[in-house]
């Protein structure tokens, strides 16, 4: 048999392809993880040696077989637990191996670079925070609750073990990793944490090397690829010592693995959206199991899965009820705007409380999860409003966003940027009328209204690049102010000054038809209004809202989280959805509507019944996208192999269909949107 070697490939493709050695190379064991550039179509691909021989003699006689030309490394780029849980996590996503490799390597040695030397310093340290030499900073002293917590974790070393830190906001949870971290690295071991793309900032590296003493390597989309390969080949040759990262940094090599833990393990940036739809805490926890380390989850607003796990007696359930130190929890108020006269969509009794709270010196951060300056231009004459073309159809339209102060029309699901018509292109009126605000139109009034102090706007439009919201932050000090934003302020950069926070307009995301809308909403209210009283000075939350009544804000505001995820887990029960049903999502889109729903009818044909339920085909949620026509077929089981068998045994044909042809599809397993 002639030495033959199969490559996985960054390919859409299921199968791994053989090629023939280079002359001087025999089939050796060793050669699988190693990386190899071959020849593929016209041009080259570097891909990974997954496996040895094959039937493949034959073929290379015949001329069929190419060989590889070159092979890229020494040793196993990708081995051991790494590599068996990379093949794993391709069989349950059911995606092709060679995309998962590729994925989970940093894009330089994707590419075929050589593997960075384990302990080279870096070039330029212009993203990452300078390496000091540490002076260690003095912990405070555990409380009780932190006590048994820290105790729980360092326990469970030494074995995989899953625990939930469910500790409200403020509560000392990142003091327990520190400790658990410093444990870890007393026993020889390494560490691996991570956070939410928000949640890593210079102000959390800055406290965990000043506590650790290490060096803290930080891994996240915003370094160049030479420092995400450099730090990636540091944790593999053990120099690493502590890697903190978001999303991908979970496929951090960790030969001498002690921990991992998965700061905010609710947050919605672990799930990534589209290739390899991998959810970080759960690969972590794959991960964890295959190490043989305990598994660390934390939040204020746990997942359900994982309280739901915690209930069963399948996470150790660590909770800290109270906040650490000084600071007390800030109460909520429930303001009802029914019939008040709103500016920029805010009371008179909000603005008084924000005049009040700048007056007694504090900080207010003024929340809308809309970023833009309307969400909606109207004509008041005719009734037309503003659509997207690419992204809506005749039952379901999609508004265009009004940016730049009215001058400008956007659509935030595909980008498609427009000037704001002189006239209604309808009635050719000149009422054209921006409805409703968003960060933009509140940022302005607030100016208007205080013009004594910074108002600062943090969103996705103003602060795009990472770090430039930590240096807007950073400039306000602990000066009276105003922040107003979305989301990105639920989370990062701790302001001890915030004595108010203000949120207004959520009222959309009471009415969403997805199933976790719900979970997502609490889960935003509690992170925002945590924000408020982390320090010494007190905090208050005015919550201001059309719909007081509302059963979610009933539940949270006078039960707490825990009620709320109760109440809504007793309904997914009910309902038949996760965590009590497992999922997976077939999607398909194609410029016409037809094709995606002839596809997903024959996947549907192709699925075996039995203990899967099979739902659709059914239009996307959001029919229309950037001009592609969406369609979708849910799978939903209560039994997580029954899912995967029928996967396993439908999706060839399905691959191979002719309607396949015509379409773009993917497979979403444990999928976090149905949209
Ligand atoms: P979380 O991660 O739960 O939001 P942190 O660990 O950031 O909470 O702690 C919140 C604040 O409380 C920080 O300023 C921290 O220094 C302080 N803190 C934490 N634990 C204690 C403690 N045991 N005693 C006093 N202060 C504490
Ligand atoms: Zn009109
Ligand atoms: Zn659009």
């Amino acid at each position: 048999m002639l030495p033959t070697c199969q490559v996985a490939l960054p390919l859409p493709l299921p199968q791994l392809f053989d090629y023939a050695l280079p002359d001087a190379v025999r089939a050796d064991p060793g050669l699988v993880g190693r990386r190899v550039r071959v020849p593929f179509g016209n041009g080259e691909k570097v891909g990974v040696v997954a496996g040895l021989g094959g039937p493949a003699d034959v073929a290379l006689r015949a001329g069929e077989l190419r060989r590889v030309s070159e092979l890229l490394d020494d040793a196993p780029l990708l081995d051991g637990e790494l590599l068996a849980s990379l093949r794993w996590l391709a069989r349950y996503l059911h995606a092709p191996l060679g995309e998962v490799l590729a994925t989970a390597l940093p894009a330089a040695l994707r590419r075929g670079k050589p593997v960075p030397a384990a302990d080279a310093r870096p070039r330029r340290r212009r993203c990452a925070a300078p390496v000091e030499p540490v002076e260690q900073v003095a912990a405070p002293v555990p409380n009780p609750d932190q006590q048994r917590a820290i105790e729980a974790v360092l326990a469970a070393a030494g074995g995989f073990a899953p625990l939930l830190l469910d500790g409200v906001t403020g509560s000392g949870k990142t003091e327990v990793y520190l400790h658990a971290i410093a444990d870890c690295l007393a026993r020889g071991r390494q560490a691996l944490v991570l956070v939410p793309e928000i949640g890593l900032t210079p102000q959390l590296l800055a406290r965990f090397r000043a506590r650790l003493g290490v060096e803290v390597h930080a891994l996240h989309s915003g370094l160049p690829d030479g420092e995400r390969a450099r730090v990636w080949a540091a944790a593999r040759g053990g120099v690493a010592r502590v890697v903190v990262g978001t999303r991908s940094a979970v496929f951090t090599p960790l030969p001498e693995a002690g921990l991992l833990v998965v700061d905010e393990e609710h947050d919605g940036s672990y799930k990534q959206f589209d290739g390899i739809r991998y959810h970080a805490r759960d690969f972590a926890l794959v991960r964890g199991k295959a190490l043989g380390v305990p598994v660390l989850l934390g939040s204020a607003t746990p997942s359900l899965e994982s309280l739901h796990n915690a209930r069963q007696g399948r996470y150790a359930h660590l909770r800290l009820p109270h906040r650490a130190g000084a600071a007390k929890p800030a109460p909520v108020r429930v303001m009802d705007v029914r019939k008040l006269p709103l500016q920029a969509g805010l009371s008179p009794r909000l603005l008084d409380a924000v005049r009040a709270a700048l007056d007694a010196g504090g900080q207010v951060l003024v929340f809308r999860n809309r970023r833009g300056y309307a969400p909606v231009l109207l004509c008041h004459d005719c009734g037309w409003s503003a659509h997207c073309r690419r992204c809506s159809t005749e039952e379901k339209p999609t508004a265009m966003t009004v940016h730049a102060g009215g001058r400008r029309l956007q659509c935030h699901h595909c980008g498609a940027r427009q000037a704001v018509p002189p006239a209604c292109p309808d009635c050719g009126g000149l009422a054209l009328q921006p409805q409703g605000a968003g960060t933009e139109r509140m940022e302005e009034l607030l100016a208007e209204r205080f013009p004594d102090v910074p108002v600062l706007r943090v969103d996705r439009g103003s602060t795009g690049k990472r770090d430039a919201m930590e240096t807007l932050l950073a400039g306000l000090g602990d000066r009276p102010g105003i922040l107003v934003g979305t989301q990105m302020l639920a989370k990062g950069h701790d302001l001890p000054n915030l004595t108010l926070v203000a949120v207004a307009g959520i009222d959309e995301g009471l009415f969403s038809a997805d199933f976790r809308a719900g979970e997502k909403l609490a889960q935003l209210l509690v992170q925002v209004a945590g924000r408020a009283g982390r320090a010494e000075r007190a905090g208050e939350v005015l919550l201001q809202t059309h719909h007081p009544e509302h059963p979610l804000l009933q539940v949270l505001v006078h039960g707490g989280y825990h009620a709320f995820a109760e109440a809504e887990l007793a309904q997914r029960e009910a309902a038949g959805f996760p965590p009590f049903a497992h999922l997976a999502l077939l999607r398909a889109e194609g410029k016409h509507a037809d094709p995606p729903m002839q596809f997903l009818h024959a996947a549907k044909a192709l699925l075996r019944d039995g203990e899967v339920a099979v739902q659709g085909p059914l239009p996307a949620p959001m029919p229309r996208r950037a001009g592609y026509q969406r369609a979708q077929l849910l799978l939903s089981s209560s039994s997580r192999p029954a899912l995967h068998a029928a996967l396993d045994a439908a999706l060839p044909a399905i691959r191979d269909s002719k309607e396949a042809r015509k379409v773009r599809w993917s497979l979403d397993v444990d999928p976090v949107d149905l949209y």
